[in-house]
């Protein structure tokens, strides 16, 4: 009887590492077999009582240690199962398996091409400035020469917080902020989110700016016009036309209007610059003296220019885009193109 407990024992074990590779299932038809109501070892605990009584005790002892061994076994092999997320080869693991592959995530194509901006930029010489998205008027407008009852703040639909706490509409209270702190001479570029009262095609309540401010001696139009069409032939490409068109801002004077030829027709005439060959793509202008005194900079020791650029939109042109909701909607399928 000792025997056949010890044949149970060594089989039960060799079986279990067997049934461990198929899975639960395998496990719990061996339970069934070896310490089931039924199974081998209860059988024998049952038939004690028939055994001659001096084999009793022994034939017991064995048989309750063995049942406790192989129960404990079987328990923690479901255990690893378990662990293994069910998993059935834990000792058939093969390594030279090539690995499940990690889906990586891609650049925002904004966030890209505010990168490439500001990469740009820096390679001339101009720092990052940022500043707070909660912004006082005075920043937003006031200082920017643009007073309460300016006709000029029209023309942005503010999110107004209170009378005297907004969503910046501009990333031009950036300039403000930086002279406050900093004496020319200075070169910076802000990057960051906008907020304007506008959703249609075209306008997004949130949409991205990239403000560039240079103070020093001497600076004049020319620089201005020598550094932007730089920045467009490296942006988009060195034979882009540029032309500047007079325009109007209340912090600039003179202000002008940035365009470059048509990226889709090449100047031809089409449908997104409506025939004229031209796109618009950003503002600029020398600083206003009023700028600058509210500032305390010397109007006449220094000079300035100033500029700023929507960033969805020449990220439209650059990848030929032609939805800006694209932009807002989390579509994996349409950010993944901009690995
Ligand atoms: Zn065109």
């Amino acid at each position: 009887m000792l025997d056949r407990l010890e044949t149970i024992r060594t089989e039960a074990l060799e079986a279990l590492e067997a049934a461990q590779k198929k899975g639960r299932e395998a496990i719990e038809e061996l339970r069934v077999k070896v310490t089931g109501r039924k199974g081998e070892l209860t059988s024998i605990l049952k038939s004690i009582g028939t055994l001659p009584s001096d084999q009793r005790p022994l034939v017991g002892q064995l048989a309750n240690k063995y049942k406790k061994e192989i129960e404990s076994a079987i328990k923690k092999a479901l255990e690893s199962l378990e662990e293994s997320g069910g998993s059935v080869c834990i000792s058939g693991f093969d390594p030279t398996l090539p690995g499940r592959r990690l889906p990586s995530g891609t650049l925002h194509p904004v966030t890209k091409v505010m990168d490439e901006i500001c990469a740009i930029f820096n390679r001339m010489g101009f720092s990052v400035a940022q500043g707070p998205e909660i912004e006082l008027d005075f920043y937003n407008f006031e200082a920017l020469n643009i007073p309460p009852d300016h006709p000029a703040r029209d023309m942005q639909d503010t999110f107004y917080i209170d009378e005297k706490v907004l969503l910046r509409t501009h990333t031009s209270p950036i300039q403000i902020r930086t002279m406050e702190k900093i004496q020319p001479p200075l070169r910076i570029i802000a990057p960051g989110k906008v907020y304007r009262c506008d959703s249609d095609v075209t306008h997004t309540p949130m949409f991205h700016q990239v403000e560039g401010l240079m103070v020093d001696t001497n600076v004049s139009f020319a620089d201005l016009k020598g550094i932007l069409t730089h920045f467009i032939h490296e942006i988009f490409s060195s034979g882009t036309g540029v032309r500047f068109r007079p325009s109007f801002f209340p912090f600039t004077e003179p202000s002008a209007e940035v365009d470059i030829q048509c990226v889709i027709c090449g100047g031809n005439g089409c449908r997104v610059c409506s025939q004229t060959g031209w796109l618009e793509v950003l503002g600029a202008g020398l600083v206003h003296p009023a700028v600058f005194r509210h500032v305390g900079y010397d109007t006449e020791k220094y000079s300035g220019f100033a500029f700023g650029l929507g960033i969805e939109r020449i990220t439209m042109l650059k990848y030929g885009i032609d939805d800006l909701r694209l932009f807002f909607d989390n579509d994996i399928r349409f950010l993944t193109q901009f690995k």
